[in-house]
């Protein structure tokens, strides 16, 4: 009897509680957002408000479909992403912000909470997808994070799509580099927003997983890098606490290490998720940042946080919660 007992308590340390003990089978847990900034009601008209709430229903519903169907946390993180991508309303692939020398240069992450394995990619800009090249990184795992010339060639080695780099540049986005130039503006002043897009899920077998895109900032110099490619500032994720994308004044979500601190305070110190994700805005906020982050947890719905009046997001979930927003007191 005792030797059984004794075998039983063995087996039960082989096998640690695994990180979806918590969500009940089927469950799925998905959000998304588009940047985060000074979106005010009387910024925009009826007509952009509709627009960009329809374009996030979008990019919500393919993730979500790719969850509800039984698919992974990182393949609806890639569904939503590479339409995003394509839209040029938002600051990722196509509509991607101009650089100070007047060319686009995008970055991206993505993160699989099981086994904690990243891939990214910095000042690329032949490539479509750039979340699809930062994923094409992850598997092939030699390397997490690659930039410019080699993460081009890499590409190119690995079949993503390529594109001239003239496909990624709108009138609009030209338009606000020269008026930040004439008017030797910041890149806060001249858009308004930031327009970064990324999405955070749980999938019914509990992993979760994190992605974000962008073009960066509107006039950036000398190579700059924000946070979204940066493993535990814009982007993080892990199956034990949460997984996060951020957007916002990069330099700040990259001192204060976000997405990597909001999932500490899970893992460590047992918040949820909301607290964690409104604790570490408001050290963003402290140090002089701005913008806002969407974290998924080991269960229950996205949680958003930002200090900014609006930032674009969704959220879904396999209890039929399915809503897409942009201002902060929606
Ligand atoms: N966080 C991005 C960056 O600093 C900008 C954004 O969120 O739009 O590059």
């Amino acid at each position: 009897m005792r030797a059984l007992l004794l075998a039983a308590i063995a087996l039960a340390m082989a096998a640690p509680a695994s990180s979806h003990d918590t969500s009940p089978p089927g469950d799925w847990s998905f959000a998304i957002h588009g940047g985060a900034g000074t979106l005010e009601r009387s910024r925009m008209t009826q007509q952009q408000q509709a627009d960009y709430r329809a374009a996030l229903q979008t990019a919500l519903d393919a993730g979500a479909k790719v969850l509800k169907d039984g698919g992974s946390a990182l393949d609806a993180v890639a569904a939503a992403i590479t339409i995003l991508e394509d839209d040029p309303k938002f600051n990722a692939g196509r509509g991607a912000v101009f650089t100070w020398d007047r060319v686009n240069e995008l970055d991206a992450a993505i993160m699989d909470g099981n086994g904690r394995r990243a891939g990214a990619v910095a000042g690329v800009h032949t490539v479509r997808h750039p979340i699809l090249l930062a994923r094409q990184v992850m598997e092939d795992g030699r390397h997490v994070f690659l930039s410019g010339k080699g993460a081009e060639q890499f590409a190119g080695e690995h079949g993503l799509e390529m594109v001239a780099p003239e496909y990624f540049g709108t009138d609009e986005r030209r338009r606000q580099l020269e008026k930040l130039k004439e008017e030797n503006l910041s890149a806060l002043d001249v858009e308004f927003k930031y327009g970064t897009v990324g999405a955070v899920a749980r999938d019914s077998a509990g992993h979760l997983a994190a992605g974000t895109s962008t073009g960066g900032m509107t006039g950036k110099r000398w190579g700059r890098i924000g946070d979204s490619p940066v493993i535990g500032a814009g982007t993080y994720a892990d199956d034990r606490a949460c997984a996060v994308s951020a957007t916002g004044s990069g330099e700040y979500f990259i001192r204060a290490a976000v997405a990597h601190s909001i999932c500490d305070r899970v893992l460590l110190a047992g918040e949820n998720v909301d607290v964690a994700a409104r604790t570490v805005i408001g050290e963003v906020g402290a140090l002089g940042g701005d913008g806002g982050v969407i974290v998924v947890g080991k269960d229950g719905a996205p949680a958003f946080a930002m200090n900014t009046p609006g930032m674009y997001r969704g959220r879904a979930t396999s209890d039929g919660l399915n809503e897409v927003a942009i201002f902060a007191d929606e």
